[in-house]
């Protein structure tokens, strides 16, 4: 493939800006003297420096954001900063054919306030598939609530609290008390502000929640919120 294509592809620019980083001397390719927009390698696994700035080549974005409180997972943010400025321009700006948008895209969402795993990716079928309601993915929250939980509060979300915006009760498939005012709940579906408003059913409520594992993907504890990493093919072997 021609290296400004292959810049192009993992979303460096236009393929016109991507040439002129070449030209001017700002791309770097190990055993490559003098690149040239036209110089053909194989994007394999290719490592090469866009202005100091290493990347590796990937045909397809899967990557884990520790998402911070405080961020909205939307492009057009009512009141908060969106998720995707925490990310580098050349994910936000992948090419992806036949997409309204570009670059890598949230897998579902999480609230403005709630912290914690949040996977993104440009592969269309892989989103899909992950958010579809058919496919029940394991969601683990760790939820720090306003009153003490009692073990009749986690009996109720074990076996399914009725929701208002649906006569079908939803149930947690793991629920246990960690402490005092804590709770690890195990959703394997994901409605509007479920966590939130299946604890507010059996009387309590959620003060802060953050997810701690998606599949049996866990976030990384050396992943600080607001970083992201890559996901190899473990790691997405692990989110089912
Ligand atoms: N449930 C909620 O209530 N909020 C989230 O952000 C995720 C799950």
């Amino acid at each position: 493939m021609r290296l400004d294509d292959i810049l192009y592809t993992q979303g460096f620019g236009t393929r016109r800006i991507c040439a002129g980083l070449i030209q001017h001397g700002w791309v770097r390719v190990p055993g490559v003297a003098m690149p040239e927009p036209g110089t053909e390698l194989d994007p394999e696994g290719l490592v090469f420096e866009v202005q100091g700035q290493r990347w590796v080549y990937r045909a397809r974005a899967y990557v884990l954001l520790h998402k911070p409180a405080g961020y909205e997972c939307s492009h057009k943010p009512s009141a908060w900063p969106s998720i995707y400025t925490l990310l580098p321009a050349p994910l936000r700006q992948r090419p992806v054919k036949g997409a309204a948008l570009q670059g890598v895209q949230a897998v579902g969402r999480l609230d403005q306030d709630t912290t914690g795993a949040l996977l993104l990716s440009d592969d269309g079928q892989f989103i899909h598939r992950l958010s579809s309601p058919r496919h029940h993915v394991p969601k683990v929250y760790e939820v720090t609530a306003k009153h003490p939980v009692d073990a009749t509060q986690v009996q109720r979300l074990l076996a399914g609290v009725v929701l208002d915006d649906d006569p079908q009760p939803v149930r947690a498939a793991a629920c246990e008390a960690t402490g005092t005012n804590t709770l690890r709940l195990t959703l394997t579906e994901g409605k509007y502000h479920q966590v939130k408003r299946m604890v507010a059913a059996v009387g309590n409520r959620v003060e802060a929640l953050h997810r701690s594992r998606i599949g049996d993907l866990a976030l990384p504890e050396d992943l600080p919120p607001g970083q992201w990493r890559w996901l190899d093919a473990d790691d997405l072997r692990r989110v089912g």
